[in-house]
């Protein structure tokens, strides 16, 4: 998943500080430079660094931290904070203007996966019981409309098409007119990208966007392009009222520089972010929620929402609640393991865990289905008390369970200090958010 390699070395560098107890100034600038490596590594563009950098110290060289008992849990919520802000600070919604159809344009290079993210938002749209329209205004690309027409049918949209010889100008209007007399409250025009920026491509989508005045134009950028897509959006932006920016790749090994950098080169938020090739890998965009994934702290909320589908929400709130009062027991982990199978692929799953970089990051843990049928067969081989406590598990029971599940004796004694890590970094977190922070965290 994206920002791997950039979340494995912040997290070193705030267990390093960890180990040290109290901080001194010396302690800080240290940490600080290797936040800064790590971010410049991460291909985030080197002036948002220097910002990022500068902000973070100001505040984490203040009497605060370095007399506080816990400065290092400080210096991590300071740069999640920063973090945060980065990314844009709060969630950008999708527009939705009173005179519908709401119409949104697509802008983007080709490749950058356009036309996939105009299907995954139809679907999201249909999902909320919009009844949303598709129009295939990319005439250039070969078969780029034949593909929008099966994404089409796949997600039961209509998809408004007048073929490769009609202008897309013209396309995008009639399109207009046609959602306007069949009830469609939304309005997605897909439109023609090229492999680099060029005047004819913004001129078109310029006349587009007069012909039809958008309320959102949402640039579309390929997130494994690094650097290359932030300056892709700053050209759009100069030439183009963006109105927000969709990352998309973001389920590749990118470095993650471009979602770090997007909102503060070109000041467009991040609205959503594509997370694979299927019409249901979309996420909006939070920048809190990326924030704590970056930072190892999980994403407990995005979980729930995808959760949210299969379990009722009085279940995933007490879940929730269960591991922030750190009550989780095997019981519960088993249940939701169970949950967590019908939502995808299991690393972008693990990504919204707590901890889970480190279960990862061991060289030894593979994580895929096979592993965690293991790791539930070692939970199933427990009795009823032993699911609930933990702490009964001494070394004959623990060889009980290696046996009963088919593991050895370290595959088990793994698997409850990973389970125990857990909990303790889950009570470690609230206790540090507090009850104020919990709520921050539910808005
Ligand atoms: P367009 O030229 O901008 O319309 O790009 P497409 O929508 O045709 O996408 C280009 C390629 O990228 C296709 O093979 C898509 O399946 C793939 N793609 C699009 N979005 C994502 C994503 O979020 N993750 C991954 N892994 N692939 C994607």
């Amino acid at each position: 998943m994206a920002f791997e390699g950039l979340s494995t070395r912040l997290q070193n560098v705030f267990s390093k500080l960890r180990g040290k107890g109290k901080l001194t100034e010396d302690d800080v600038n240290e940490a600080l430079r290797e936040v800064r490596l790590a971010l410049l590594e991460a291909d985030v563009n080197f002036k948002v660094v220097k910002d990022f950098v500068a902000k973070v110290k100001e505040r984490a060289i203040g009497q605060e931290v370095l007399q506080s008992f816990t400065p290092a849990m400080i210096v991590v919520d300071i740069v999640n904070k920063e973090l945060t802000e980065l990314m844009g600070g709060t969630q950008s919604k999708l527009a939705r203007s009173n005179k519908p159809p709401t119409v949104i344009l697509m802008a983007g290079l080709q490749g950058a996966g356009k036309t996939t993210m105009s299907g995954k938002l139809a679907k999201l749209l249909l999902s909320q019981n919009h009844r949303p329209l598709l129009a295939a205004a990319d005439i250039y690309r070969p078969a780029a409309i034949k593909q929008l027409q099966v994404l089409g049918e796949q997600i039961k949209v209509p998809v408004f098409a007048l073929g490769d010889q009609v202008s897309p100008v013209e396309i995008a209007r009639q399109a207009l007119q046609h959602a306007k007399d069949h009830n469609n409250d939304y309005l997605i025009v897909d439109t023609a990208g090229r492999l680099h920026i060029d005047e004819s491509m913004m001129e078109e989508i310029k006349q587009i966007a007069e012909t039809v005045d958008p309320d959102e134009i949402l640039l579309v950028v390929d997130a494994m392009t690094g650097q290359e897509a932030v300056n892709v959006a700053e050209s759009f932006h100069k030439q183009l009222e963006l109105t927000g920016v969709v990352l998309t790749k973001l389920d590749g090994d990118t470095r993650g520089g471009a979602a770090l950098s997007v909102k503060a080169v070109t000041g467009c938020p991040i609205k959503f972010a594509g997370m694979g090739e299927k019409m249901d890998a979309l996420e909006p965009f939070h920048p809190e929620r990326m924030a704590s994934r970056i930072l190892g702290m999980g994403d407990m909320l995005t979980l729930i929402e995808k959760a949210q589908a299969g379990i009722d929400a009085e279940k995933a709130k007490e879940m929730e609640r269960k591991l922030r009062t750190a009550e989780f027991t095997f019981d519960d982990f088993l249940e939701q393991m169970e949950q967590v199978k019908k939502l995808g692929p299991l690393d972008q799953i693990l990504d919204m865990l707590p901890g889970a970089g480190k279960l990862k990051g061991m060289k030894d843990v593979k994580v895929d289905d096979k592993q965690m049928g293991r790791v539930a067969a070692i939970v199933r081989s427990m009795t009823k008390e032993e699911r609930a406590n933990p702490e009964l598990l001494n070394p004959s029971r623990r060889k009980r369970l290696a046996a009963g599940s088919g593991n050895s004796v370290q595959d088990v004694n793994r698997f409850i200090k990973q389970f125990e890590d857990m909990r303790k970094m889950m009570k470690q977190f609230s206790s540090m958010m507090g009850p104020k922070g919990a709520k921050q965290m539910k808005n």
